[in-house]
């Protein structure tokens, strides 16, 4: 059965590999960016996840277009890295307030529809930085592993009614944001991983499409690595 899904951050990057795969089995996708272009086939809705306006404004836009939301990735994510020493307030802030401030708006959001239709997906894309920690990362990290408390307390509100959350913990995927890093960090990442290699895109959106799937429905709280074996358990 075909299901409305909106996709934060779905304009590029992993989001957009996800985006494709649920358009590709038949569902209504919409995607969210920051003034950018869509790509063909999504369905577009400007929204800055760090509003709760905008969030609002972009869920009922949705809703109008498509129907309501029945599977919400929170995908949309930023990176500010330097060391703890160097940290500024506002450098943690920004990071906690779009990755995990920002999740939180868009479940909140989605929640009350999925409440009503007693059925839901919701799918937080968190990183194996979340519970294995990065030098550099401490803003970033925190507001990783803040997802998993995040889907496990939704899981025990929410899971009778059909509703499930659940995390997809990446490991190193080829995206603009890993491209940014050094090569000799890079040829440091690929000896550390088991599978001796990045990640292509589309290796987590077969994780996120799965866990919104009709046969996921017994799968809630948990946290599925898509990392070559990097977090090994983590
Ligand atoms: P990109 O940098 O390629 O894309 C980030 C996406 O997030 C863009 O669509 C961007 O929109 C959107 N975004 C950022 N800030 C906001 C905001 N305030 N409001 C709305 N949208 C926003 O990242 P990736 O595709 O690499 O990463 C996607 C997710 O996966 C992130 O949460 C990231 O932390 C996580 N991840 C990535 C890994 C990797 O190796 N790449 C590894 C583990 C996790 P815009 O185009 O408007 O800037």
């Amino acid at each position: 059965m075909a299901r409305t899904v909106l996709v934060t951050g779905g304009n590029r990057g992993i989001g957009l590999a996800i985006a494709q795969a649920f358009a590709k089995q038949g569902d209504r996708v919409a995607v969210t960016h920051r003034g950018s272009n869509v790509p063909d086939g999504l369905f577009g809705v400007q929204c800055d996840i760090t509003d709760s306006s905008a969030v609002d404004a972009a869920f009922t836009f949705v809703e109008n277009e498509l129907g309501p939301v029945e599977v919400l990735v929170a995908n949309a994510g930023i990176t500010d890295d330097t060391l703890l020493m160097r940290m500024s307030d506002e450098q943690f802030e920004r990071v906690i307030d779009t990755n995990l401030t920002g999740a939180f708006r868009c479940a909140k959001r989605a929640s009350s529809k999925m409440l009503r239709a007693k059925w839901g997906r919701i799918v937080f894309i968190s990183s194996v930085v979340g519970l294995y920690g990065g030098p550099g990362q401490v803003n970033y990290a925190a507001s990783k592993a803040g997802l998993v408390g995040m889907a496990r307390s939704i899981t025990r509100e929410l899971g009778s009614r059909n509703i499930t959350a659940n995390v997809v913990a990446p490991g190193f995927i080829e995206t603009e944001m890993t491209a940014v890093l050094p090569d000799s960090r890079k040829a440091e990442i690929i000896k550390a991983v088991p599978a001796g290699r990045l990640a292509a895109t589309d290796e987590v959106a077969a994780a996120v499409t799965f866990l919104a799937s009709d046969s996921a429905a017994y799968i809630s709280g948990a946290v599925l690595p898509v990392d070559g074996g990097l977090g090994m358990g983590h």
